[in-house]
């Protein structure tokens, strides 16, 4: 993957503006139209794959809350920006190894991707020895696919009973529906478990289905192509 390319529409500040603008705008229009959509809904960049360039023009149109997938790239791209941006919050999005804890403590504000004890377990380890409280995210498998990351359905209730016990704070959940389904009932689904546990962060909803997200109670949506243009990795 080559971090510096991408191609877009926004690059220039003018059409990034433009492109967030929009984007903000059919998130609102969506949060008016249901009696389910929460009071604010968060814009996050999904930027994979996205260069330092294009990043920094989004921070400059108002996004202040990005996703990144790896900690190898993130560690690539970010201290740089964060020095430049100290407002600028950044979500780690996609699957997180154990052994990459220390790190992924280090430079993230918020992991969106906890699935497994023993990444509980490294990552309170991880924050108690840096300092650092960062609020986490559960990761539900909403399609209980196989090859996905994220907790089963039925295992959600212990597993987040085990991140409280073991000092975590679970801020919200976080769902990849999948591929080729319908979205909504998936989004359904995780609202229900975010009430009956008491959480109040869902980060739900991606480009293609961002708008329904909103519509059923999401709190963030992670945008990638809709905000970016096409990715070329
Ligand atoms: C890439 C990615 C997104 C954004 O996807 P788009 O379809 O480009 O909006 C959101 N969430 C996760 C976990 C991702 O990996």
């Amino acid at each position: 993957m080559v971090w510096g390319l991408y191609n877009i529409k926004g690059t220039g500040r003018q059409d990034m503006v433009t492109q967030v603008e929009e984007i903000r705008q059919r998130i609102e229009n969506s949060r008016k139209s249901s009696l389910l959509a929460a009071e604010g809904v968060t814009l996050l960049g999904a930027s994979k794959a996205q260069g330092v360039e294009v990043i920094e023009a989004c921070i400059r149109a108002g996004v202040a809350d990005f996703g990144e997938n790896r900690v190898q790239e993130a560690q690539a791209k970010w201290p740089e920006i964060k020095r430049k941006y100290s407002q600028v919050r950044l979500h780690l999005i996609g699957p997180l190894q154990s052994n990459k804890a220390g790190e992924a403590v280090a430079l993230f504000d918020i992991i969106q991707s906890v699935d497994r004890e023993k990444l509980v377990d490294a990552l309170v380890k991880e924050m108690r020895a840096q300092g650092r409280d960062l609020p986490c995210y559960v990761q539900v498998n909403t399609g209980a696919e196989e090859q996905k990351a994220g907790v089963r359905p039925e295992a959600a209730g212990a597993f987040i009973g085990y991140c409280r016990a073991a000092g975590l704070h679970v801020a919200g959940l976080m769902c990849v529906p999948p591929v080729g389904q319908h979205a909504a009932p998936h989004f359904a689904l995780l609202a229900k478990m975010a009430a009956e546990h008491g959480i109040s962060q869902l980060s739900m909803g991606m480009s293609d289905d961002f708008e329904t997200a909103v519509r059923m109670g999401a709190t963030c949506v992670r945008v990638g192509r809709a905000l970016f243009g096409e990715r070329l990795d």
